[in-house]
């Protein structure tokens, strides 16, 4: 498939001509700017060009009205609320950060900067931003055709009309009682593939005509959103909520169905709000996004707490950036055991966000937002090199050094050059490759095996162990191990669920497991062990290695210093 690359717009906000020229080119690829070399132009072009720019650098230092002005303006006009506004700037003074963050910056980073750093931050909040953005104005780009033909292909108003008539009739009459729907039809882009675009323009024809007819029968309006989408806004009639179910339903309603290719509708029903269309074909939106994945159901209304979660998403996000700048990321040390001995032989690392007003959060609170919009590079990034720097330290003060393994997500593999982001940081720290272990989930991997199946090849071939993780959760294909280049298999008791209760079916797949990763050559270490029975079934089946909270719980690296110096001694 021919995914067009998308290329957003931004505004570089800086007087140095030098400084403009270097964004502009590290960007190139990704961003198309404008230039404002004052901060009385930024406010110009801000007002006019608001609604078609993604992002803002804005320098801090400049002649006549400042980066700071700048911010303020924008967020009198509650610009910064929807425009990313990134300080690149000189200027490192603490309270200088503080300020620009209280006036909405979302990132600040200062001179000199490497190319990799800037490249990722600023393509990462462009594109979280534009995920916000994409609910309202989610066209497809695969299948918009321009206006004109759009137009033509399903005899619907288009959008901007269509908004118009809803925003007229909602002045007139403040619809309490009416609803607004969000459609599209289930897997339209595989429906293209499978029947070819005409056949697809012939469904998509038809689903039109029928909204038509039937939401123009309550007086209602049907809008063509671009791509598969389409919007209705109508009063909440019974019979029209049935009809809609019966078209979402029922497999013989269209000519052109095929099964797995339903329409789908998200609903808004109105309440006694004064809201814009845009704002109410959001949520009909978000309820149509929340079964997008779903294919048990095609009919869905909007709840309060789907925009909750948009929200919240959103600004954990926002906090996460504050947290990476006030470096409140750091790592807790696991240690793993030579279950046959009992000694300590190396430790897993695992984030830990130590939060300014909420103390110590979990992964779990906070990675799978990060996972979703790529941030999770970000962290991952900072605890690698603290890894390496506390490796360092204690190298240096001649303590005892076992291996440590870090955690990549499969967005770093597609964010950063991992291999290379490592090497650089063992060199800069002086370390060996055997001391830093990577451990690649089992689903990175199974989610895109040649891309991650391609970088596990590459850490390899570079010299460093490669850790599969969470093995058995998933649906792994055995097969695979033999052309995967991995050092050790983790193994999570608690996905092969081996409790006590159905120890001899669960064994039976331990067993097998551990056996062929003996033949294949690659060790195996047992993780979330948490009970004695789990270590004796361990040691009998010679799984190499064990980890969880039966041996020890996560700690601080200090702790785990303290326990390898006593275990040692
Ligand atoms: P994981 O890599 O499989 O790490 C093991 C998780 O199991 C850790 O949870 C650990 O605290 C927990 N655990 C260890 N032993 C036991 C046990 O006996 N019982 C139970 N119930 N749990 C045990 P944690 O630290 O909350 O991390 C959860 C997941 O978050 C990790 O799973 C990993 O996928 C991810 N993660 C953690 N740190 C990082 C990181 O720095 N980068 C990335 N990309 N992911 C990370
Ligand atoms: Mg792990
Ligand atoms: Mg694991």
């Amino acid at each position: 498939m021919s995914e067009k690359r998308k290329r957003y717009k931004g505004l570089i906000v800086d007087d140095a001509m030098m400084n403009r020229e270097m964004l502009k080119e590290i960007l190139k690829d990704d961003i198309l700017f404008i230039e404002a070399t004052t901060g009385e132009d930024a406010k110009e072009i801000l007002m006019e060009h608001f609604q078609e720019l993604d992002i803002v650098l804005l320098d801090l230092v400049m002649p006549g009205m400042s980066g700071f002005d700048v911010l303020e303006f924008m967020r009198s006009k509650h610009m910064t609320d929807y425009l990313p506004v990134m300080i690149i700037s000189v200027d490192d003074m603490e309270n200088n950060i503080e300020r620009a963050f209280d006036l909405g910056a979302i990132d600040f980073i200062t001179r000199p900067f490497s190319e990799r750093t800037v490249k990722r931050r600023v393509l990462t909040t462009v594109s979280l931003f534009a995920k916000q953005k994409q609910v309202v104005t989610e066209i497809d780009q695969d299948y918009l055709v321009g206006d004109k033909r759009a137009d033509r292909l399903t005899g619907v108003d288009l959008k901007k009309t269509f908004y118009n008539n809803v925003h007229s009739r909602l002045k007139q009459m403040g619809e309490v009682g009416a609803i607004m729907v969000a459609a599209d039809i289930a897997n339209f882009k595989l429906y293209n593939n499978y029947y070819g675009w005409e056949k697809g323009d012939i469904y998509l024809q038809e689903l039109a005509k029928k909204l038509k007819e039937l939401v123009q029968r309550h007086g209602g309006y049907v809008g063509y959103m671009g791509g598969d989408d389409f919007a209705m806004f109508a009063p909440n009639a019974p019979a029209l909520m049935l009809q809609l179910h019966t078209m979402a339903e029922e497999e013989g309603y269209f000519e052109n169905f095929q099964p797995g290719f339903h329409p789908k509708f998200g609903i808004y029903v109105l309440g006694a709000e004064e809201d814009s269309a845009h704002a109410l074909y959001d949520r009909a939106k978000m309820a149509l996004a929340s079964i997008k994945a779903d294919y048990t159901l095609n009919l869905k209304m909007y709840e309060e707490e789907m925009s909750q979660r948009v929200e919240d998403d959103f600004q954990l996000l926002v906090d996460i950036r504050r947290g990476e700048s006030n470096q409140e990321f750091e790592f807790f040390l696991q240690p793993k055991y030579d279950v046959a001995t009992g000694q300590v032989v190396a430790s897993e690392a695992l984030v830990r966000w130590i939060h300014k007003d909420k103390g110590l959060v979990v992964p779990g609170a906070f990675l799978p937002a990060l996972e979703r919009t790529g941030f999770i590079s970000n962290v991952d990034v900072i605890v690698w090199e603290e890894v390496c720097r506390w490796q360092r330290q204690c190298m240096d003060a001649g303590r005892s050094v076992l291996p440590i393994s870090v955690n990549v997500s499969k967005a770093d593999i597609f964010m950063l050059d991992v291999t290379a982001t490592l090497d650089e940081m063992i060199d800069r720290y002086q370390l060996t490759r055997d001391l830093i272990q990577i451990e690649v989930s089992e689903t990175a991997y199974t989610e895109d095996p040649e891309r991650v199946g391609r970088e596990i090849q590459r850490l390899h071939n570079g010299g460093y162990t490669v850790l599969l993780d969470d093995f058995g959760k998933g649906s792994f294909n055995l097969v695979s191990l033999k052309y995967l280049p991995i050092n050790e298999l983790k193994l999570d008791m608690r996905f092969l669920s081996v409790e006590f209760e159905e120890i001899e079916q669960d064994l039976s797949i331990l067993e097998f497991v551990i056996n062929m990763a003996k033949k294949l050559n690659i060790k195996t270490v047992a993780e979330g062990v948490e009970t004695k029975e789990q270590v004796e079934v361990l040691k009998k089946l010679g799984c190499d290695m064990a980890q969880g909270y039966i041996y020890q719980r996560p700690m601080p690296a200090k702790v785990y210093a303290a326990l390898i110096a006593s275990k040692t001694k």
